[in-house]
């Protein structure tokens, strides 16, 4: 046995939440963050990257429920002791950013950014530890209209990455609601209020009479095992539930519900302004009430947001499929007092961009997005690869992708590899052709149809042909034809 049999062979395996993407993952995602980066522009957004670390301490309290450093999020301590932490969002670097700049900052300043986040946490259908988001935020407005743009910016981009109106719609709550409600209700402890917020986000999962169970005593599972409950009596158990079910028709009504079951306190008074005004602003910004709904069933972030929280949920059939939300946002006003101690108003959004790719996939909205390859020119002999580069570059400065085969396989193999390329078109150029100062073109795209059995038009085939041989100088006009007529 030589020592090279003997080495240590790792399995080539990708870490458990992390993903390989190829070309048409990468096109789609790319193609999302592209259309909404321009509608965030178009808003008068600008970008802004901070780098993928921050301190450890940055990211605060918002990393979930711990202070286990590494807990959550990836982490690591510096040579100089310090604990660094890949960021899990965009917002709390923006927080930090904002925190450390706030002197310089146009106010409110609006931003927006792209980006990959990390999170150490149990990966699952659908939930990586390593995706990309693409967020927007105004810092330093307490504005309700600073929200209602955000939802309007939210609802665009959808609609600009490719999402047909009514695929997809953003629910709209306020979580002074809630908190006036159980104020009223005699709840004040933060505790069991967090436990009344766990259980209604439950209501999609275990309906009504889960989230009852959860309200009060607790739940015992399909398993056996018990999950606590939030402990309200039955009186403020029913009222967090009439309350949870108010969201239906237009905003308007929804408000109108909401005042008969909230109405009376301070907090869920204020809320209930802010939605109103919300809800004028988004009239006049032309969102339409199937674009966003009030839907007082909407937790999120537990302990992070302090007024109007936003989803973004896909609405479409997609199969055996669940996404979860396609985004979310909200309102945050102690992010940036952590580092200043100065509360600042802040609003944004936040989408996840492969789960956008992955329903728009659904949607059917990802055909096209399949790998296009480049022209193949096939490469004969040796001696002529510099006409083959040639042809290639000739391709190419008419602005139609090509290559150069660069195996070391016959032909056959050639024309195999530009069919899995799915390459429109390769370029044949012997020896004769050479000679009489032509070239072969073969449409790849007809074969491939013809071959899937898409087309049975005589005629259209007649006027088609699968390859031909032409002059030299009618090359890119006749690769041209082939890409015009395949698309
Ligand atoms: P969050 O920052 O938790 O409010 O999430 C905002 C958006 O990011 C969600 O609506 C999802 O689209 C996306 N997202 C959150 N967590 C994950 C994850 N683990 N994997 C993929 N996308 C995620």
């Amino acid at each position: 046995m030589t020592d090279d049999q003997n080495a240590f062979r790792p399995e080539a395996r990708v870490p458990r939440g992390f993903a390989d993407k190829r070309a048409s993952t990468l096109r789609a995602e790319r193609r999302i963050l592209e259309a909404v980066s321009k509608v965030y522009e178009s808003w008068g957004f600008e970008p802004l990257d901070t780098g993928a670390f921050e301190y450890a301490d940055a990211l605060g309290k918002f990393l979930p429920d711990s202070d286990r450093p590494n807990e959550g999020v990836f982490a690591l301590q510096d040579d100089d002791e310090q604990w660094m932490a890949l960021r899990y969002d965009l917002t709390a670097p923006l927080a930090r950013f904002a925190a450390q700049n706030w002197e310089t900052l146009p106010k409110p300043f609006r931003r927006y950014a792209v980006g990959t986040v990390w999170r150490n946490e149990k990966p699952g259908p659908g939930r990586y530890r390593e995706f990309i988001q693409c967020d927007a935020d105004t810092v330093g407005s307490a504005r309700p209209e600073a929200d209602a743009e955000i939802i309007a910016m939210a609802s665009a981009g959808l609609e600009a990455a490719g999402l047909p109106k009514g695929a997809a719609v953003l629910k709209i709550n306020n979580r002074k609601l809630l908190n006036g409600l159980l104020t009223g209700a005699g709840v004040v402890a933060e505790g069991q209020k967090l436990g009344v917020l766990r259980a209604v986000d439950k209501l999609d999962r275990l309906g009504i009479d889960g989230v009852r169970a959860l309200l009060g005593e607790g739940r015992k599972d399909e398993s056996g095992a018990f999950t606590k409950g939030a402990g309200l009596n039955a009186k403020a158990a029913e009222s967090v539930l009439a309350f949870v079910q108010a969201g239906s028709g237009r905003r308007s009504e929804t408000l109108n519900r909401l005042a008969g079951v909230i109405g009376g306190s301070e907090e869920g008074d204020a809320g209930l302004e802010e939605l109103a005004k919300i809800d004028a602003a988004l009239k006049g910004l032309g969102i339409a009430e199937d674009q966003a709904t009030f839907d007082p069933s909407v937790v999120r972030g537990l302990e992070y947001y302090t007024g109007p929280v936003y989803e973004a949920e896909l609405l479409m059939e997609t199969g055996a499929e669940r996404f979860g939300s396609i985004g979310g946002g909200g309102r945050y006003d102690d992010l940036v007092a952590r580092f200043t101690g100065e509360s600042v108003p802040a609003t944004g959004f936040s989408f996840g961009v492969s789960r956008l790719a992955a329903a728009l996939k659904a949607a059917g909205q990802g055909i096209g997005t399949e790998a296009r390859g480049p022209v193949v020119v096939i490469a004969f002999d040796q001696a002529r690869m510099a006409d083959y580069f040639g042809v290639a570059a000739e391709l190419r400065n008419a602005g139609i992708p090509a290559e150069v085969y660069l195996g070391s396989s016959g032909m056959k193999a050639q024309m195999k590899y530009a069919d899995r390329r799915l390459a429109p078109a390769a370029v044949i150029l012997g020896e004769d052709e050479i000679a009489a100062g032509t070239v072969t073109v073969k449409d790849l795209d007809l074969g491939r149809e013809l071959a899937a059995g898409m087309t049975d038009n005589a005629a259209w085939r007649a006027e088609r042909p699968g390859q031909q041989t032409i002059p030299r100088g009618d090359l890119v006009a006749a690769v041209r034809r082939i890409i015009g007529e395949g698309q």
